[in-house]
């Protein structure tokens, strides 16, 4: 089917609380396979991108391969800019037919953020996209801190207030989690989600879900987690699957062959977390 908007696959999610994964694809192969388990499970689904992955491909491809793929497939699909601080790669991704885009302005102060964020959003509807905002930077494996050290959280009130004036159509609060992975356990502010969606009813985006526990994302989700970011497994899936192929068939050198074994191990990793958030059988 065509694609859809992020406010058409979130706002179910939210208000049934299931969980809608965005995955991080990288390439045809990952996209595809993102896709192809969708459909398998009947599962909604977020095609995700980075920055790095839009610079290597460009925007306007990528979304004609998503458009052409999506069209092939009963599922509804949307695609997705994530953590992009750069207003005109924003702009040009969302002109050229994106569904949405998280607008990464966590460094700037909290004016500013404001400020440039509703530019996003005015900019987005003229273009009937959504916006994914936050306003505190997700930490990563990059920045570990020190898991006893409490984290600078901006107060509940003003992420209401950020939501408000902005107009976003899911929020990303920083709830414990981080990219990379996990080297101690994460400590999970389950409570700050559900202090949001206690205000407000926009549905929650949970960052660096790869490496938490099932019991985790459940939680999650039931408090308002509607769209869940899923990265580092991919990447890991995917250079698994090609190292795994290549030592169990060294002399094998058709790249068909080898591209279907890493479409399978991706696909049966996608379709194993639409299980986990719910999202099996929604579409
Ligand atoms: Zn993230």
């Amino acid at each position: 089917m065509p694609a859809v908007s992020l406010r058409e696959i979130l706002q179910p999610a939210f208000e049934a609380r299931y969980g809608v994964g965005a995955f991080n694809i990288v390439n045809d192969l990952t996209m595809a396979a993102v896709l192809d388990a969708a459909v398998e499970v009947k599962s909604p689904v977020i095609i995700q991108v980075s920055v790095n992955t839009v610079k290597m491909w460009g925007a306007r491809l990528i979304q004609q391969m998503f458009a052409e793929m999506a069209s092939r497939r009963p599922v509804p699909a949307t695609l997705h800019l994530d953590h992009c601080p750069d207003m005109e790669m924003i702009k040009t991704c969302l002109a050229a037919g994106w569904n949405s885009a998280l607008f990464d302005a966590s460094s700037l102060s909290y004016q500013d953020n404001l400020r440039l964020c509703r530019e996003v959003v005015a900019f987005a509807k003229k273009h009937g996209a959504g916006v994914e905002g936050e306003l505190e930077a997700v930490r990563g494996i990059e920045h570990e801190v020190d898991s006893d050290a409490q984290e600078e959280l901006v107060p509940v009130e003003r992420c209401v207030e950020f939501i408000d004036s902005t107009g976003i159509d899911c929020f990303a609060p920083a709830i414990g989690t981080a990219h990379g992975l996990y080297k101690t356990k994460p400590k999970i502010n389950f409570e700050r989600v559900e202090a949001i969606v206690a205000r407000r009813r926009t549905p929650i985006v949970l960052h660096g879900g790869t490496g938490l526990s099932k019991e985790t994302f459940k939680r999650l989700i039931a408090a308002g987690c509607a769209k869940v970011n899923i990265s580092t497994m991919l990447k890991i899936t995917f250079g698994d699957s090609l190292k795994n192929y290549l030592e169990a068939k060294p002399k094998e050198y058709d790249p068909m062959k080898l591209q279907k074994a890493v479409h399978t191990d991706l696909l049966n990793m996608a379709k194993g977390f639409m299980e986990i958030f719910g999202s099996a059988g929604k579409a």
